[in-house]
C-alpha cells in the first residue's frame, strides 16, 4: 500500500483580517455609572444628559419621565436632528412605548408625552434617548411646530449644534465661553423654540388663521435646566473669584 502525501510543504495561511481593537481610555473622560432609576429621580427637566460629557464623538444617553395625571399637559413638536438617536423604555405603563423596548427614530420625529392618555394618573414612561455627537462639522437640529387645524408648519426654529471638539464648534452658541458647564443643545433650542413659538405673530396660523395653544415649559423643565447651568456656572466663578481675592 502506498501512501501519497500530496499536501503542500509550504501551508499558507489564510489571510487574517486584522483585529480591530477599542482604544484604551484617554483619560479626558473618567467612566461613571449610574443607576438610570436613580438619576431620573432626581432630574429636573426632560431630556437631562445623565453623564457630564456631551463633546465630540461622545454617545451621550438623555434621561426623560413623563407622567399622567389631571392637570399634566405635554403638547406636540417635532424634532430634526442630523445625529441618530435611540430611544430606550426603561420602564413604562399606559404608554405607547413598552418596558425594555428599544426604538431608532427617524432624523425627524414628533415628540409628546408618549402616554396613551396624559390625564390618567399612573400612567407613566422613564426613558433615556442616547445621540452620537458629531465629530464632524455640520451637526445641527431643529424644532417644529404645525397647526394643530390644518397641519401646515407654524415655525421651524433650525441651529447649529456642534458638540465641543468639532471643527464648527462655537463655545459661545448656548452660553459664555468660560462656561465651566455646558448646556445641552436641545434644551437651549427647546427654550427658544417656545419663546418664539408662544408669540401671538407665530401661534396665529399664517395658512388658517387658527390660534393655536400656548405651549407649556412646566411638563419639560427646558427652561429650568438652561437656568440653574446658568446659575452653576455663575456660582463656579464666584467661588473661583472669591478664593482669588482671599488666598492672593
Ligand atoms: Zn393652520
Amino acid at each position: 500500500m502506498t501512501i501519497v502525501d500530496d499536501s503542500p510543504s509550504v501551508v499558507t495561511l489564510p489571510e487574517i483580517a486584522p483585529t480591530r481593537h477599542v482604544q484604551p481610555p484617554t483619560g479626558e473622560r473618567e467612566p461613571l455609572k449610574v443607576s438610570v432609576f436613580e438619576r431620573m429621580s432626581k432630574s429636573n427637566a426632560q431630556l437631562m444628559p445623565i453623564f457630564p460629557y456631551d463633546d465630540a464623538g461622545t454617545m451621550v444617553p438623555c434621561g426623560a419621565v413623563l407622567y399622567g395625571g389631571e392637570d399634566r399637559f405635554h403638547g406636540h413638536f417635532f424634532h430634526w436632528n442630523t445625529v441618530s438617536e435611540l430611544l430606550v423604555a426603561w420602564g413604562s405603563s399606559d404608554a405607547m412605548i413598552a418596558t425594555g423596548s428599544l426604538m431608532a427614530t427617524q432624523p425627524f420625529h414628533g415628540v409628546n408625552s408618549f402616554l396613551r392618555d396624559e390625564k390618567k394618573e399612573g400612567a407613566f414612561a422613564l426613558v433615556t434617548i442616547t445621540q452620537r455627537q458629531s465629530s464632524d462639522a455640520g451637526q445641527k437640529e431643529a424644532l417644529t411646530a404645525k397647526c394643530e387645524k390644518c397641519k401646515k408648519d407654524i415655525i421651524k426654529y433650525e441651529y447649529d449644534s456642534a458638540p465641543q471638539g468639532a471643527p464648527d464648534f462655537d463655545p459661545t452658541a448656548f452660553g459664555d465661553a468660560d462656561d465651566e458647564f455646558r448646556q445641552f443643545s436641545t434644551q437651549w433650542g427647546g427654550v427658544e423654540f417656545v419663546k418664539q413659538r408662544n408669540s401671538d405673530e407665530v401661534r396665529t396660523c399664517q395658512h388658517c388663521g387658527h390660534e393655536n395653544y400656548l405651549f407649556d415649559l412646566k411638563a419639560w423643565g427646558w427652561d429650568r435646566l438652561v437656568n440653574q447651568t446658568k446659575v452653576s456656572n455663575a456660582a463656579f466663578h464666584a467661588l473661583k473669584n472669591s478664593a482669588k481675592e482671599v488666598l492672593g
